[in-house]
C-alpha cells in the first residue's frame, strides 16, 4: 500500500476555504501556496454561510466545514479561534468575535473581557489563543488541528498592529504584546500559526 501521500485519492489539490473574510482567505492562501493546493474561498463559490451554533472551536470548525463541503461536493478548510481567559473559564473563548458586538468593536470586547476579570477578583491572569483547523473531504469525516499560544492579559492595551484581541495579550516569553509584535514574529508563534503547521505536515 502507498503512503498516505502517494495516494492520489486522499491528495488535494484544491481547498476550498470555508470563510467569508477575505483576510484569512489571503493568510491561508499564502500558506498552502507553497504546497500546489489552489485555495478557493467560500464567497467566490456562493456558499452560505451557516449559523455558529455548537459550543466548541471543534463543533463550530467541524459544523463549517460540513456545511461547505456538502455545498460544494469539494474538500473544504474552516477554522475557529478565539482568546481562552483562565480567570473567566474559557470565556469569551467561541465567543470572542460576538463579544465584540454589531458592528465590530474589540476595544469594547476587551474592556468587557478585563471588567470581567476585575469583578471575579481574580490574580490569575493566564490566557490563551486557540485554533481549530476542521479538513473535510468529500465521504470522510472532518480531521482536525488544532493550535494554542498561552500568555498573560495586559491592561492597558497596548499597541496598534493585529486584529481583535491582540492588544491586551502577551505571550509567554515576550515583553510586548502582539499589538505591539511585527507581524512576521506573530504569524510565527501564533495559534493558527501552530495549527497550520500541523494541516501542512499532514498534507505533505
Ligand atoms: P472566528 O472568525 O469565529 O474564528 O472569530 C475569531 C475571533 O477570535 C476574532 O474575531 C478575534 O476576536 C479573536 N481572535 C482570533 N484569533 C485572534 C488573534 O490572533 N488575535 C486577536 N484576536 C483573535
Amino acid at each position: 500500500m502507498p503512503p498516505m501521500s502517494e495516494n492520489p485519492v486522499r491528495r488535494v489539490s484544491r481547498l476550498v476555504v470555508a470563510s467569508h473574510n477575505q483576510g484569512k482567505v489571503d493568510e491561508i492562501a499564502a500558506l498552502l501556496g507553497p504546497l500546489g493546493i489552489a485555495p478557493v474561498s467560500a464567497g467566490s463559490l456562493g456558499l452560505s454561510e451557516p449559523e455558529e451554533t455548537e459550543d466548541t472551536f471543534v463543533g463550530n470548525a467541524v459544523l463549517k466545514a460540513d456545511a461547505a463541503a456538502a455545498e460544494s461536493g469539494e474538500a473544504c478548510l474552516a477554522d475557529d479561534s478565539g482568546l481562552a481567559v483562565s480567570a473567566l473559564g474559557g470565556a469569551p473563548g467561541i465567543y470572542s468575535a460576538r463579544w465584540a458586538g454589531e458592528p465590530r468593536d474589540f476595544n469594547r470586547a476587551m474592556q468587557r473581557v478585563w471588567d470581567e476579570v476585575q469583578a471575579a477578583g481574580a490574580q490569575d491572569l493566564r490566557a490563551r489563543f486557540i485554533c481549530v483547523l476542521a479538513l473535510k473531504r468529500p465521504g470522510e469525516a472532518a480531521e482536525i488541528f488544532e493550535g494554542a499560544v498561552e500568555g498573560v492579559l495586559t491592561w492597558p492595551p497596548r499597541g496598534d498592529r493585529g486584529f481583535g484581541y491582540d492588544p491586551m495579550f502577551t505571550p509567554d516569553g515576550y515583553a510586548i504584546t502582539f499589538g505591539e509584535m511585527e507581524p512576521d514574529e506573530k504569524h510565527r508563534i501564533s495559534h493558527r500559526a501552530r495549527a497550520f503547521e500541523k494541516l501542512v505536515a499532514s498534507l505533505k
